[in-house]
């Protein structure tokens, strides 16, 4: 297997921050490079909480399946941290909602059906249908993603708000529900998006919801806001932490371990110059960065996020042989 040579997070955001002084000021203290993140000659198992199977797909021009032999024998993509990746969570987009079921004899993965934000406008009462009848099937537990982004016109964020409303009427305590939070620029700490997604979700979930914050980037009031709504409420970290400041930063560290999850949202945030797609094998790269941040072994970030990867979304024990006779069932 290639391996890049030498170029750790710091020299990637130093080469490519527009203001070198701010990217310096931003850098964590060098992580403990005595910890690798194997053990011995094995690789250490990870979760990717968060990847998009259809996209990568599409993007790859591959089936799903070859993307599926892809994801588990990555022996293609350069990575600097090679993980086994064990377990994880596909999201579905709705254009893609009758296939699903076909991806479940991969009980590797969760399975989670929803509609992202900047898909809104996608949504209609055949969409809502479809989803409703995937979120009662017995195998599918996970609703996301959903959420709000404000990196669209505003012209569109009535439009969002709306069908967050619509689609969060489908959630149950037997779902986990995944959030997509983004803010525009100006919103440094998320703080406007943080605060309208908490008031639509509370008006459909109770507190003791499961929520996954997918991608998060809030600061420490935001950290707090959510916990104290939702105490079952995880938050997930990928490639942008590499482009945090310090208030992030801050809110990331103070994440207990026991609600800490990584992911790499592939095919997105490709985080290694030069690579178009990211893959779920580069979540040793996310842990990597996290782990700095945190001022953690790797070993320790990759625990967490599989420990907790498999509570809130029990991929094994719910997934386990006599799986293929459940799934004829559906
Ligand atoms: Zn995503």
């Amino acid at each position: 297997m290639k391996m890049l040579q030498a170029q750790t997070y710091a020299d990637v955001l130093v080469t490519t921050a527009p203001n070198r002084k701010e990217a310096e000021s931003r850098q964590a203290p060098a992580a403990p490079r005595s910890i690798p993140s194997t053990s011995g000659s094995r690789l250490l198992d990870a979760f990717d909480s968060h990847f998009h199977l259809d996209r990568l797909s599409k993007q790859l021009e591959q089936s799903w399946d070859n993307t599926l032999h892809t994801i588990s024998n990555p022996t293609e993509v350069r990575i600097q941290h090679p993980v086994k990746v064990t377990g994880g969570v596909m999201v579905f987009d709705p254009e893609r909602f009758d296939h699903v079921p076909s991806v479940f004899r991969d009980y590797k993965f969760a399975i989670a059906v929803g509609l992202h934000p900047k898909k809104a406008h996608l949504y209609n009462e055949s969409v809502a249908q479809k989803l409703k009848q995937l979120t009662e099937m017995r195998l599918i537990r996970e609703l996301g993603e959903v959420g709000l982004d404000r990196n669209t016109h505003p012209d569109t964020w009535a439009r969002q708000e709306d069908v967050l409303d619509q689609v969060l009427k489908m959630c149950n305590s037997q779902l986990l529900l995944i959030l997509h939070l983004r803010g525009n620029k100006k919103d440094r700490h998320q703080a406007a998006v943080s605060r309208k997604c908490l008031e639509i979700v509370r008006r459909h979930c109770p507190k003791e919801q499961r929520i996954h914050l997918h991608c998060f980037a809030g600061g420490l009031e935001q950290l707090q806001e959510w916990r104290t709504s939702y105490p079952n409420c995880y938050f997930g970290f990928t490639g942008l932490v590499a482009k945090f400041h310090k208030g992030q930063r801050e809110a990331l560290r103070r994440v207990p371990s026991d609600r800490l999850l990584i992911g790499t949202d592939a095919p997105y945030m490709s985080m290694l110059p030069g690579l178009r797609h990211s893959y779920p094998a580069y979540i040793g790269e996310v842990a990597h960065l996290v782990a700095e941040v945190r001022q953690e072994p790797v070993a320790v970030t990759l625990s967490s996020s599989l420990a907790n990867g498999h509570r809130p979304y029990q991929t094994y024990t719910r997934l386990v042989p006599p799986y293929p006779k459940e799934a004829e069932k559906l």
